[in-house]
């Protein structure tokens, strides 16, 4: 029979998936040797297999008994007894701590007859009676499924009857008598006395923590978090331990370090007299751990060592559950904590300097995430705030603007150079114009994989989704939070990164750690105080560590020189991705307008040779910018059309003319002309290469701008690498033609300069036939460049713009998608082309060089990935790069994902 049940002296933390989160460390802590009051532990697999039949497994029972006999031989009391009972606390515990679950039920084993042991055993008679309510109390609201009003209505009628306002003035016999009107207030609401038996209240307990796995919060948020819905819950029985006995007991929760800054030290809290989350409810003032260690000094110098202990064993930060029983210190729980960005970069090099941990794993605990993080604009901690209400953090940044509640005033207020807050329940693909003019997105409803966080996460727009506590009224054009009213037009800040959301304009800093990333450390450390200049160096180590052990190279997609100069002060290796189509743009409109409308091939040549210089020089700045670094040029992509007027506007405007006389002979010559290249389906149309083998001379052209441009910075001792790829390959004759037209320029402008040229030809892998025929397409290719954008339009078929704000938060609240394909690289179907390209690329040509280019090369679990297909290079947007840089380190490591949540509420649970 399988083992279902395990006393904390036989698990470790290396057992979270059998025992829980909170299990597998209740256990650790007792092998270490730590005062943890003895318990057992229902494994996952027990409530795997109540989930998965609805019944629990057969010998569960029998293996309760067995683990409760041993404990109530343990301790030498029994469970329930009218002497001296054993009482225990009966709590949820999963793999992950999830909110939804089951809340703990303490005092199990409380009844008519044990209240009378704990009477004799404690000697405080109102402290038993209040014990013993409790239990009804909680017993009722999460085992029974009653409502807290039941219960309340009973106590504020007690206290009416004795004419106190406080709990505390009810003596021990008032609350004996409450007992007895909350059990009638149980046989009323369930049709059922209050279970007197222990056992039957320890079973039931436990089952509801089962069934609490399904709870639609737990649901929600694992759907949110991406938590396996069939990992199961861990039930955690523990023997009850009392603070709330005198003035010598106490409760208490610690940090072995501070979790918002790193700082080293001890912070916590801690509550005499009190019992279980009195701590954390804020119902009476705290005391420090300092004020602590003068009202107990033994007990706080016991917790002080426990803490070094238990920092030394997990070699990183924990948060810890403590109570004090008259005087002696019992450990009820403890964790790696969670922390802030900021201290995750702070403490993990402060453990590598206390030589408890070593680089490579300080790298694996910090992630690109919380290096994106960190590089966000932020609201200035200084500034005085008002919390209004929070959320979840669905995309970072920090974003000032006036509340409006609608779409259309979003796009009008916006219109007049006014940024606006969006404000709605939740958005819907109607919002989208106006969450494209919003600077910030505020919702009430929905998660991380709603509407408004995916669509915001796209267009990296600052967003908190879900703000539950806020009372949107989109009609009335008012929002409600705690009373506190926002109207339109009222300023909000909305904090991204921390889900924070405040009344009137906070004030925003740039992030330090950025200005150490463009400008390097001396500067970015000038007049920074401790706390910034400690990270700048943290975050200055483990880049530079990740950058010594990385494998994969990271460029930047970069347009431009100042771009280029840009990304590469960011640390970026070269170019992956010049796009050209901006260098057809403003002035030079007209110019490749007239190439498009050209009767005759000297009409043509005449335009495209007018675009030449223009081109030249903006080559020529690029490639200075990336001097020594290789420039990966693509020649033109997108369709002719978006080179032409809009074709409705153009239409009305031809009709008009007409109208009134005659239209102008070039209006109607270019309505034939964006006639003629409309498509239905543009993405799927005339562009990329196609484009280039059917307009001649406009890839001929760009190619000798690049030449040109190259030949002259040799010729004044630069080091130009210029790359050219050809985009939207799907054929090799596609790009053998390209090739061989490259190949003549570039001979002929090497000659004409006198100097040595020569320029890669490469192409982008963006069609799944390019992928499934990369053996032949590599016979003509110096490189391959994944295009992993249209990669994933080609092979889902769909295109990006169309599908996005439509129906991708459905596709993700029916579990279509764990997230967005364009976000993260769907690794089963355009990951498997990936790999089928770059081996099959390979085996025709032995160590092609491979790249990706997509904004996925910013991604870090793509990035994880690419390094296992075993691509040289990513390429990202400059942003990205410092966060690219880490996680290409991290990859070699191995780690996935970053072992502390980059959760920052630092939240205990
Ligand atoms: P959560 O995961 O919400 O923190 P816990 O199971 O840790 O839930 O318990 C809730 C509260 O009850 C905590 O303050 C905890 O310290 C306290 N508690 C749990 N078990 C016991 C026990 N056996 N004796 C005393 N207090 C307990
Ligand atoms: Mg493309
Ligand atoms: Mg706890």
């Amino acid at each position: 029979m399988d083992k279902l049940v395990y006393h904390f002296d036989e698990g470790d933390r290396d057992q979270r998936d059998l025992l829980g989160g909170k299990g597998a460390n209740l256990a650790e802590m007792t092998r270490l040797g730590l005062p943890v009051p003895p318990g057992f532990i229902v494994t996952t697999e027990a409530c795997r297999h109540y989930l998965e039949h609805g019944r629990l497994p057969d010998d569960l029972r029998v293996q309760v008994t067995m683990a409760l006999r041993k404990l109530e031989d343990d301790v030498g009391r029994r469970l329930g007894d009218s002497v001296d009972p054993l009482l225990v606390s009966v709590r949820s515990g999963a793999k992950y701590s999830m909110p939804g679950m089951m809340e703990t039920v303490l005092n199990v084993g409380l009844n008519d007859y044990s209240v009378r042991g704990l009477v004799e055993a404690s000697g405080d008679e109102r402290f038993v009676w209040d014990s013993y309510r409790r239990l009804i109390q909680m017993f009722g609201k999460t085992v029974l499924g009653m409502e807290g009003d039941d219960f309340a209505k009973a106590l504020e009628a007690a206290k009416a009857a004795k004419g106190v306002t406080s709990d505390v003035e009810l003596d021990a016999a008032d609350l004996r008598q409450l007992v007895e009107d909350f059990k009638v207030v149980v046989e009323d609401r369930c049709g059922r006395p209050f279970p007197q038996d222990p056992r039957e209240q320890l079973d039931l307990a436990i089952r509801a923590v089962f069934d609490s796995w399904n709870t639609d919060r737990a649901r929600v948020y694992r759907r949110r978090e991406r938590i396996p819905e069939d990992a199961g819950t861990a039930v955690n029985v523990c023997t009850m331990v009392f603070g709330n006995l005198g003035e010598t007991s106490g409760t208490g929760v610690c940090f072995t370090r501070d979790p918002s800054t790193g700082k080293p030290g001890v912070y916590g809290d801690y509550l005499v007299n009190a019992q279980g989350e009195d701590v954390v409810s804020g119902i009476r003032n705290t005391l420090s751990l300092d004020d602590f260690a003068e009202v107990d000094p033994a007990s706080y110098q016991e917790l002080r060592r426990i803490m070094r202990r238990l920092e030394t064993h997990y070699r990183d930060l924990c948060d810890i559950e403590f109570t004090v029983e008259r005087g002696k210190l019992w450990m009820l729980q403890t964790r790696v904590g969670k922390r802030t960005p900021a201290a995750a970069f702070r403490i993990a090099t402060q453990l590598v300097d206390e030589q408890l941990i070593t680089l490579d794993e300080a790298l694996e605990r910090v992630g690109g995430p919380q290096l994106a993080q960190l590089m966000f604009p932020q609201f200035d901690a200084d500034a005085e705030r008002t919390p209004y209400t929070r959320g979840m953090a669905a995309s970072p940044g920090a974003a000032v603007g006036k509340v409006v509640f609608d779409s259309a005033t979003a796009v009008e207020w916006a219109g007049r150079g006014e940024p606006v807050v969006l404000l709605r329940q939740e958005t819907n693909p109607e919002d989208l114009e106006g969450m494209i003019a919003a600077t910030g997105i505020l919702t009430s409803r929905g998660g991380k994989t709603s509407h408004a966080a995916v669509v915001a996460r796209g267009m990296g727009k600052t967003a908190v989704c879900g703000a539950e506590a806020l009372h949107v009224d989109e009609e009335e054009k008012v929002a409600r939070a705690d009373g506190v009213e926002v109207r339109e037009g009222d300023l909000l800040s909305v904090d991204g990164s921390t889900g924070e959301v405040f009344v009137g304009r906070l004030p925003v800093v740039a992030s330090p750690v950025v200005t150490y990333l463009e400008e390097g450390l001396e500067p970015a450390l000038d007049g920074v105080d401790d706390d910034n200049a400690e990270l700048i160096r943290a975050v200055d180590r483990l880049l530079a560590h990740a950058d010594s052990v990385r494998t994969m190279q990271v460029r930047t997609n970069a347009d431009t020189g100042p771009d280029a100069l840009r990304a590469r002060r960011m640390g970026a290796e070269g170019i992956g991705l010049c796009r050209t189509e901006h260098m057809f743009l403003g002035d030079r409109r007209v110019l490749i307008e007239r190439v498009i409308l050209a009767d005759s091939a000297g009409e043509r040549d005449e335009a495209l040779a007018a675009l030449l210089p223009p081109q030249r020089e903006d080559f020529e700045e690029l490639l200075a910018a990336m001097d020594g670094l290789p420039a990966t040029i693509r020649l033109l992509d997108p369709p002719l059309h978006e080179f032409l007027p809009d074709r409705a506007e153009l239409m009305v405007r031809v009709a008009r003319a007409e109208e009134q006389g005659a239209a102008a002979e070039a209006d109607v010559r270019l309505l034939a002309a964006v006639d003629r290249l409309h498509e239905s389906n543009p993405m799927l149309g005339l562009r990329g290469v196609r484009l280039g083998l059917v307009v001649p001379g406009l890839f001929g052209g760009q190619i000798r701008a690049v030449a040109e441009a190259a030949a002259h910075l040799i010729a004044e001792g630069h080091d130009p690498r210029p790359e050219i790829m050809v985009p939207l390959v799907g054929s090799l004759m596609e790009l053998h033609l390209v090739r061989e037209e490259a190949a003549r320029i570039v001979a002929e402008v090497a000659e004409a300069a006198g100097v040595a040229l020569e320029i890669p030809v490469g192409t982008m892998i963006e069609l799944p036939r390019a992928a499934l025929t990369a053996f032949r397409i590599a016979e003509e290719a110096d490189f391959f460049s994944f295009g992993t954008n249209d990669l994933t339009q080609t092979t889902w078929g769909f295109s990006r713009d169309d599908v996005e704000a439509a129906f991708f938060a459905a596709y993700l609240d029916k579990g279509v998608f764990t997230t967005s394909p364009f976000e993260s690289l769907d690794v089963d179907g355009v990951g498997r082309l990936v790999d089928i390209g770059t081996r099959e690329g390979r085996r025709t040509r032995p160590g092609l060089k491979t790249g990706v280019c997509g904004e996925h090369g910013g991604d870090p679990d793509s990035i994880h990935f690419f390094q296992r297909v075993g691509l040289d290079y990513v390429s990202c947007s400059p942003f990205r790069v410092p966060v690219a840089r880490l996680e290409a380190g991290r990859a070699v490591l191995g780690k996935e994902e970053a072992d502390t949540s980059d959760d920052v509420e630092i939240q205990r649970s």
